[in-house]
């Protein structure tokens, strides 16, 4: 049984601990077009993805999945070549991102099962001319509302999903639409734990957390870092809650950092200025810090283990066999 990476086909005991969502780069539709942005060097940003990959290696992290949808500057190349760099195994993700915030326009006028083949064809035969095949499937849903193309794009996925045996793991605006995005993808057949619903951390809410889990989905704890929109202590605490209610096979936790914005961050900040905003925003700090946090809190070394080396093999291991 393998998992698809930038570097081929892996086994998956050879995952190790995974951190299930981060970025190297992302870039918003659009990020090429302003022209006082400054030139984006593509050496420069794989020159700093490398040095944080690298550290990885100290917390035992072997694999990472870069869930960047096909519409957000996905790059697989400049994956691949940090991967190579940093000797870390990087999965990349088919499918697109929210309506609002993709680049729908193409995709709008395909039907579902023209969409799903496209997918499919990342998956089995790699995407574009680069030989690297998709690894996951990626959903998104904007806030408080699917739209009509979402609910397409949702249901391609599922058809993907259904056909390959990977697994999906979604983008939630606000921690909402998760239940929806479970009936869309379980009503075609996918089964629940092949569905990770992600960023559902982002509002203080253990009921609609636990609500995901009961339903036999993972729950993505997947933006620590991001303490402007949740704090840590709030996230450690509802993973903690969540453990208690006998879901510690169902969490995945990770930090959904961005290496290099394309074009700089939407709104005109700059990457640096953000950093300095989220100085916890990196890749090594659930294991820094969080980690500690929890312990705190009464999980134990072999808890963190499971969450962050148990679940994400399984959640591909199960996909697969289905
Ligand atoms: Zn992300």
């Amino acid at each position: 049984m393998q998992v698809n990476t930038t570097d081929g086909p892996l086994a998956l005991d050879a995952l190790g601990r995974t951190l299930i969502h981060e970025h190297v780069a992302v870039g918003f539709p659009g990020w090429n077009l302003d022209v006082r942005q400054p030139k984006y060097v593509r050496e420069d940003a794989m020159a700093k993805a490398v040095d944080y990959f690298q550290q990885l290696h100290d917390f035992g992290v072997r694999t990472v999945v870069d869930p960047c949808p096909m519409d957000l500057g996905r790059d697989v190349e400049l994956c691949a070549l940090v991967a190579q760099k940093a000797r870390i195994h990087i999965v990349c993700a088919t499918g697109v991102y929210t309506e609002a915030m993709g680049i729908p326009y193409s995709f709008a006028r395909m039907d579902v099962n023209e969409i799903a083949d496209i997918y499919i064809r990342e998956i089995e035969d790699g995407i574009a001319w680069t030989g690297i095949k998709a690894g996951i499937i990626k959903i998104a849903t904007g806030d408080g509302h699917v739209t009509d193309y979402e609910r397409k794009a949702l249901s391609a996925a599922a058809l993907a999903a259904r056909a390959t045996g990977l697994p999906i793991l979604s983008h939630t605006e606000n921690a909402t639409c998760g239940h929806d995005q479970i009936d869309i993808v379980t009503g075609q057949g996918v089964p629940p734990h092949q569905l990770m619903v992600g960023h559902s951390d982002g509002r203080d809410d253990h009921d609609y957390q636990r609500s995901l889990a009961e339903r036999g989905v993972y729950v993505g704890f997947d933006r620590f870092g991001l303490e402007m929109i949740v704090p840590d202590e709030v996230r450690a605490k509802n993973v903690k809650k969540l453990v208690d209610a006998g879901h510690r096979d169902q969490v995945m936790m990770s930090h959904d950092t961005v290496h290099c914005f394309l074009g700089g961050l939407p709104g005109g900040m700059s990457q640096e200025a953000f950093e300095q905003m989220v100085p916890n925003w990196r890749m090594t700090h659930i294991f820094q810090h969080v980690f500690p946090m929890l312990k705190d809190m009464g999980l134990s070394d072999a808890d963190l283990d499971h969450i962050v080396r148990e679940n994400p093999r399984r959640f591909f291991a199960q996909a697969r066999t289905g």
